[in-house]
């Protein structure tokens, strides 16, 4: 059975971009009469607000997609919040921990910023993580609980990921190259966004991930964590992101483009979902 999942997360409205991203996850799974699930990523206390997490349930709902398991239907696999499933996170923490695939580590509050959401393209430009500030291996195996520092993930450095991408084809990231260790967990004692992802695409039994290309590195990333959790891959399918007639892409706040504002603009589901970009930013 297909499960495809949208997850958005409440930092302000939705744009246009997760209108056709989130629309393309709908057809996928309608497609294979399959199931679709709504998860709503609220893991960034400060920058997430419950009136965005409320508008992004009606702009899609106005969109006319339909889910089967989400924050305002229920079903088994709940919550769909992530802000409410910290002691599940907290168990794949120790999982990883006892896979011996972590450890805890001092760093900037810049880069625990970072970590809060996903690292789309525009938050690329983080530094790797210096392989020489590592610590030992056995460093932190003895720690029973994560909270208090941040913990990172030890990539194999020079290891070539490869996934086959359903929408953008063969994909190849090297550890160490194009992505250093990361966070898992945060010393506010939440998770980071490639963890928390990962554990609830598991739980929730996500088939195929559907969402923007910008996400394409994360997906070695998160390759990484369903080894060292003995966890079977959803496929993958990274969108093309919208972008506008110069080529720029449309960030969440680009005025006159999200969802709500063209709706009162008297646009239609439609004209939102499939308009040429140029004549909806008229
Ligand atoms: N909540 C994440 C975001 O909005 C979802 C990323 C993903 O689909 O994995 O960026």
């Amino acid at each position: 059975m297909y499960r495809g999942r949208l997850a958005p997360t409440p930092t302000g409205y939705l744009h246009l971009g997760h209108a056709r991203t989130f629309a393309l996850a709908a057809q996928r799974s309608q497609a294979a009469q399959g199931q679709l699930i709504y998860r709503t990523e609220d893991l960034d206390a400060e920058r997430c607000r419950p009136e965005f997490a409320l508008a992004a349930l009606e702009d899609l709902r106005w969109l006319g997609l339909l889910w089967h398991e989400g924050p305002d239907v229920e079903g088994p696999h709940g919550p769909y919040v992530q802000s409410q499933r910290r002691e599940y996170f907290l168990k794949v923490w120790q999982l990883l921990h006892a896979a011996g695939g972590i450890y805890p580590c001092d760093k900037s509050r810049q880069d625990v910023a970072r970590a809060l959401t996903a690292p789309h393209a525009e938050h690329e430009a983080e530094p790797l993580f210096p392989p020489s500030l590592r610590p030992p291996l056995e460093h932190g195996r003895d720690v029973t609980q994560p909270d208090g520092t941040n913990w990172r993930f030890r990539v194999p450095d020079g290891e070539t990921i490869h996934f086959e991408d359903r929408l953008q084809g063969p994909q190849a990231f090297v550890a160490g190259q194009d992505f250093g260790d990361f966070l898992v967990w945060r010393k506010d004692g939440f998770p980071a966004y490639e963890l928390s992802v990962v554990a609830d695409d598991h739980a929730m039994g996500i088939t195929e991930v559907v969402r923007g290309a910008d996400l394409l590195l994360s997906t070695a990333r998160q390759i990484l964590l369903y080894r060292a959790l003995g966890w079977p891959e959803p496929h993958w399918a990274h969108a093309p992101l919208v972008v506008d007639a110069q080529g720029r892409r449309l960030a969440k706040r680009t005025a006159g483009l999200s969802i709500r504002e063209l709706r009162a603009q008297g646009r239609t589901p439609a004209e939102v979902l499939t308009a040429p970009v140029g004549t909806l930013l008229a």
